[in-house]
């Protein structure tokens, strides 16, 4: 019987297998605590478990992590991870040094299929979903790395923001997020948990009705239907007069505000109008606006918007009352950016 990867339960799926190996339901809390503030990697390290039930787990579970294929490291405290997977795929995984914390770049989908043309993730194609162990993997692969690299440092937030759309992917990093949110787990914060989303509207909805208080994130690139179409296929099933009312929907179940992803693209999507129509919307569903100087990739013949224009923007909407910021490029010396390192390593 192949083993079971235990870093894909969650605690009440847990409890109920040691209930199953007739253990007391208190079992599973001590193997959360193991696995996850321990950072145990192996079943024999866990002292307060009998020597028999440690050979029994052994025998039916795994802790097989995703293994580092690549490592690189930034000048500015960026970690970047091409990581192999039990079937050989790869992945990306990176890590953002800021001043409030550590956030690890989760990747839930092997490829992507939202075809966004600006993005060199979505040059090789979706082959597969991510399993719960494979996104709680990238966590603790990183976690370990970075306590190497400086003991004081940990992983204090998440964004799944990486390769391939969390939608598409829905119930897989709804579970893995109850994981690392779980008191007996990782216990990172709802609250530093944040879900990226192309405007899968469904996803948005159930998202917003999970009664967590985790964030949302949505790649919105442009305010007006026919850029957006143009640049995110995704815009042609959930156009704006869809994305909007369940943006607003979310804010009304959630009582949490989001943030607008708005990436710079020259002469496309930052003229006078676009800067207008975003104000309006961004209103309109309480987001702040997170502007980021477009990442040339050289699949395609975008060009970023000039700092004039993106000042531009950024004054427009505070002056309307949007928060708003310009994000910080991270590890720009070691193609941190989304789907560089893995689109080379896959020939293209
Ligand atoms: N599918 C999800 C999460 C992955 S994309 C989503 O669409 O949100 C993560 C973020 O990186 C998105 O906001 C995406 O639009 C942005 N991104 C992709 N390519 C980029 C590039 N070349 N430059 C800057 N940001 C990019």
């Amino acid at each position: 019987m192949e083993k079971e990867n235990i870093y894909g339960f969650s605690l009440e799926q847990l409890t109920a297998k040691m209930i199953g190996l007739n253990q007391s339901s208190y079992r599973s809390k001590q193997l959360f605590s193991w696995l996850y503030k321990k950072d145990a990697d192996s079943f024999d390290q866990m002292s307060d478990v009998s020597k028999a039930f440690r050979e029994e787990l052994k025998e039916k579970f795994s802790l097989d992590l995703p293994k580092i294929f690549v490592k690189r490291f930034s000048e500015d405290g960026t970690i970047k991870l091409l990581l192999e997977l039990s079937d050989g795929h790869k992945i990306e995984t990176v890590l953002m040094h800021y001043v409030y914390g550590d956030a690890v770049c989760v990747t839930s989908q092997v490829g992507c299929n939202m075809g966004c043309k600006f993005c060199a993730s979505g040059l090789l194609k979706k082959v597969r979903n991510l399993k719960v162990e494979e996104m709680v993997g990238q966590v603790i692969v990183m976690n370990r790395l970075l306590k190497e690299v400086d003991p004081s440092r940990h992983v204090s937030h998440i964004v799944v923001m990486g390769t391939g759309e969390p939608f598409d992917n829905y119930d897989n990093v709804m579970s893995f997020i109850r994981i690392a949110n779980s008191p007996s787990g990782m216990e990172i914060g709802a609250r530093h948990i944040t879900v990226s989303t192309c405007g899968i509207v469904p996803g948005i909805l159930r998202y917003g009705k999970e009664g967590l208080q985790v964030n949302l994130a949505v790649s919105f690139h442009a305010p007006i239907d026919e850029i957006r179409s143009k640049i995110m296929p995704v815009n042609r099933a959930y156009p704006l007069e869809k994305l909007i009312p369940a943006l607003e929907e979310y804010y009304a179940d959630s009582n949490r505000n989001m943030t607008f992803e708005y990436i710079m693209i020259k002469d496309l999507n930052d003229s006078d109008e676009c800067a207008k129509e975003l104000a309006k919307i961004a209103k309109r569903v309480h987001a702040f606006v997170n502007l980021i100087p477009y990442n040339k990739v050289v699949e395609n013949d975008f060009e970023r918007s000039s700092n004039n224009r993106i000042h531009y923007f950024h004054n427009y909407l505070l002056s309307q009352g949007i928060k708003s910021t310009i994000r910080k490029e991270f590890g720009s010396d070691i193609e941190a950016a989304c789907g560089q390192l893995r689109a080379r390593y896959e020939g293209k």
